[in-house]
């Protein structure tokens, strides 16, 4: 048996496409234009790429796109009075900072500092909190993109046996109540949590959200299951050049799962592309519009 590749390359343009549909009508029905402001403080090579690629597809999809640079050494009241700049701003209704921040900044703070309305990014404890009690809420971007990939498989999870390998406030968390919210049944493991392997076999949905290059085995996948592997991991490649893989050991993954995302070209693509429909949906209700079609 071989996998179903899932491509995210494809669903991500899909949606992309449906997002900017959606901000043609509004712009044309209600004169809103949705806006993203993105901060980024310090010049961290991966995260210079990421905002530019932000930026990009935030202009592509006829939104507009504020970028604000800030030296590596800004002072954390500079920063807070950006974000309240930014709160206060009728042009902007998501803002992001670029995760992570310069060691010297406070995180957790500059994230509360942000209007719970614009958190584009979920993070907020506010939108956190909502979530993980079932109410609307802005949730974080990589996890929203799992479900819509694990959903471009299986028209509903209902019923089905999830497990999250992975607990952070950026996907894990998040993912478990998303899944929930989809009526699936949800095991959630971390790096304490015993017999992986056993934990995996029970999962008909797989995700894989740890860091560490091809940790999950293909021995350890339910045939049939569906992988969707968030890791984004560096390895010496050749030429010098880094390559790419994920937390599941893809090629003998293919053999066993019934459908999988690879790395690159899965989750990673659908990161942005759920931020354009949180700054959609954020727009929207500020405006005190109806939710959109996306
Ligand atoms: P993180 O904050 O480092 O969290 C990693 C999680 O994995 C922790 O909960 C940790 O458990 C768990 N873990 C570590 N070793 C483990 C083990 N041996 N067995 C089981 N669980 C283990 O990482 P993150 O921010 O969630 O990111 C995870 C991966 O996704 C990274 O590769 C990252 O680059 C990638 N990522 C990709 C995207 C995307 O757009 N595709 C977005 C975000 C992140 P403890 O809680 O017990 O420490």
């Amino acid at each position: 048996m071989t996998a179903r590749i899932i491509d995210g390359k494809i669903i991500a343009a899909e949606l992309r496409e449906r997002v900017a549909g959606e901000v043609a009508r509004v712009k044309r029905d209600h004169d809103l234009t949705p806006g993203l402001a993105v901060v980024l403080v310090g010049n961290d090579p991966a995260s210079e790429v990421y905002v530019r690629s932000k930026h990009k597809q935030t202009q592509a999809a006829g939104m507009a796109s504020f970028e604000h640079m800030l030296p590596a050494d800004v002072a954390q009241a500079d920063l807070l009075a950006l974000i309240a700049k930014l709160n206060g701003d009728p042009a902007v209704h998501g803002i992001l900072v670029q995760l992570p921040l310069p060691k010297g900044l406070d995180t957790e703070k500059i994230i509360a500092a942000i209007d719970p309305a614009k958190d584009v990014d979920g993070l907020h404890p506010n939108n956190a909190g909502r979530l993980a009690g079932g109410l609307p809420a802005l949730s974080p971007c990589t996890p929203l993109g799992c479900i819509i990939l694990a959903k471009s498989v299986h028209a509903s999870l209902e019923g089905m046996n999830a497990l999250v390998i992975g607990r952070s406030n950026l996907v894990g968390r998040p993912l478990v109540q998303l899944l929930l919210n989809e009526n699936a049944t949800v095991t959630i493991a971390h790096s304490r949590s015993r017999d992986l392997a056993k934990l995996c076999a029970g999962a008909d949905l797989l995700f894989a959200a740890v860091g560490k290059p091809e940790m999950v085995r293909a021995s350890w996948i339910k045939p049939g299951a569906t992988v969707i592997d968030v890791g984004i991991n560096r390895l010496p490649g050749e030429g010098g050049k880094a390559r790419l893989v994920g937390d599941v050991a893809y090629q003998e993954a293919l053999e066993v799962a019934g459908a999988i995302t690879p790395v690159p070209g899965g989750v990673g693509q659908m990161t942005v592309a759920c931020l354009l429909v949180n700054t959609l949906r954020a727009a929207c209700a500020i405006k005190g519009l109806a939710a959109p079609g996306v």
